[in-house]
């Protein structure tokens, strides 16, 4: 099977590989179209740690090929339409027994981060891929693939999004105009908030306006906190969602939510520097401020059904898509600010 495997760090080579073998209780997958993340950009540049050789792609979208040993035929059958559940949950730790299977403890400890004997990685980059059953969701087959492979990255939004409870009228600011601030800018429209989004590139404020964002700020014009003071009566947002990496805008998320409002940290952070923090506001003012990692089990299914019921269209999003051969030239691409979501696609 065709397969873009990154061999070491900015050295992507499409080589032939063996099909993966089935053990019990898994499914073949023949990939359909896979989107590149934020990690595989930062994955191909070297800055995340696994073991070579590596096999990139964890947003993507399948055809089950072939049903393992031992998998429920009632319920998964050969030629549906599936997305994995890709965080290698282990099912024992504490944080998987309170349902916090996003942020199991082992979840990076699996073949999917280190494979002494083979590649390491989630497949979505080749031509098939593994999957253990009880991680997949049926698609409806109408769904096309394209906005079925940002299911991981709805899903994580969509977790992000459920941890703040926006209610009608609120104010929302998401800060930052990259494809995860776009998926959050959509999902609080639904939720019936004025969206506020800070974005210093005009040209991404504009496609912030256009899905949906009530106001567009500049934070490089003048003190972001004050310009959404200056928009709220200076009460502050009622929810604040930080999309960027940078510390000085996770600490001023912090600072711009308003009494009794949520804030947050959804995006990792680089490099992770200490942010000072106010405490005796915390304090008065009771905000509550809270980080997600990843997608739930149960915010996937969400993505899912938000996706193929239309309930969300992620088509504007999408800015091109690429043939498998040229998977470096669309990971320069997805690096790019001109670019959002970049599909690989690798079958029909
Ligand atoms: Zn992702
Ligand atoms: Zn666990």
């Amino acid at each position: 099977m065709k397969a873009c495997v990154l061999v070491a760090p900015k050295t992507y080579e499409v080589k032939d590989i063996e099909v993966p073998e089935l053990k019990d209780g898994q499914v073949l997958l023949r990939v359909l179209t896979a989107a590149i993340c934020v990690n595989d950009v930062r994955d191909y540049q070297g800055e995340n740690k696994f073991s070579y050789p590596h096999i990139g792609g964890h947003e993507y979208c399948a055809v089950v090929e072939k049903i393992g040993p031992n998998v429920n035929e009632n319920l998964i059958h050969v030629g549906d339409h599936v997305i994995n559940y890709i965080i290698d949950d282990c099912g024992i730790c504490d944080d998987c027994k309170h349902g916090h299977e996003n942020i199991c403890s082992e979840f990076m400890n699996g073949l999917n981060y280190n494979n002494p004997d083979g590649y390491s990685g989630f497949y979505g980059f080749a031509e098939y891929a593994v999957a253990d059953a009880r991680d997949l969701y049926v698609y409806p087959k109408e769904t096309p693939s394209d906005v079925a492979s940002l299911t991981e990255p709805l899903a994580c939004v969509i977790n992000s999004i459920q941890r703040t409870p926006i209610k009608m009228g609120d104010d929302v600011v998401v800060l930052g105009g990259g494809v995860m601030g776009l998926l959050h800018v959509i999902c609080a429209k639904k939720q019936g908030a004025r969206v506020i989004v800070s974005e210093v590139n005009p040209e991404r404020a504009a496609v912030a306006r256009q899905l949906g964002a009530d106001v567009t700020i500049n934070p490089m014009e003048s003190d972001v906190v004050e310009q959404i003071k200056d928009l709220t009566n200076g009460r502050g947002a009622n929810v604040v969602f930080n999309t960027t990496a940078i510390p000085s805008v996770a600490a001023q998320a912090i600072e711009m939510t308003a009494k009794s409002g949520y804030c947050n940290i959804f995006s990792s952070i680089h490099p992770n520097k200490p942010i000072e923090v106010d405490a005796g506001r915390l304090h008065k003012a009771e905000i509550y401020v809270t980080g997600t990692q990843n997608g739930t089990k149960e915010s996937f299914r969400r993505a899912i059904d938000c996706i193929s019921k239309g309930i969300v269209d992620l088509k504007p999003v999408i800015s091109r898509t690429y043939a498998p051969e040229d998977i470096v030239e669309a990971l320069d691409f997805a690096a790019s600010p001109e670019s959002y979501k970049v599909l690989i696609e690798f079958s029909k």
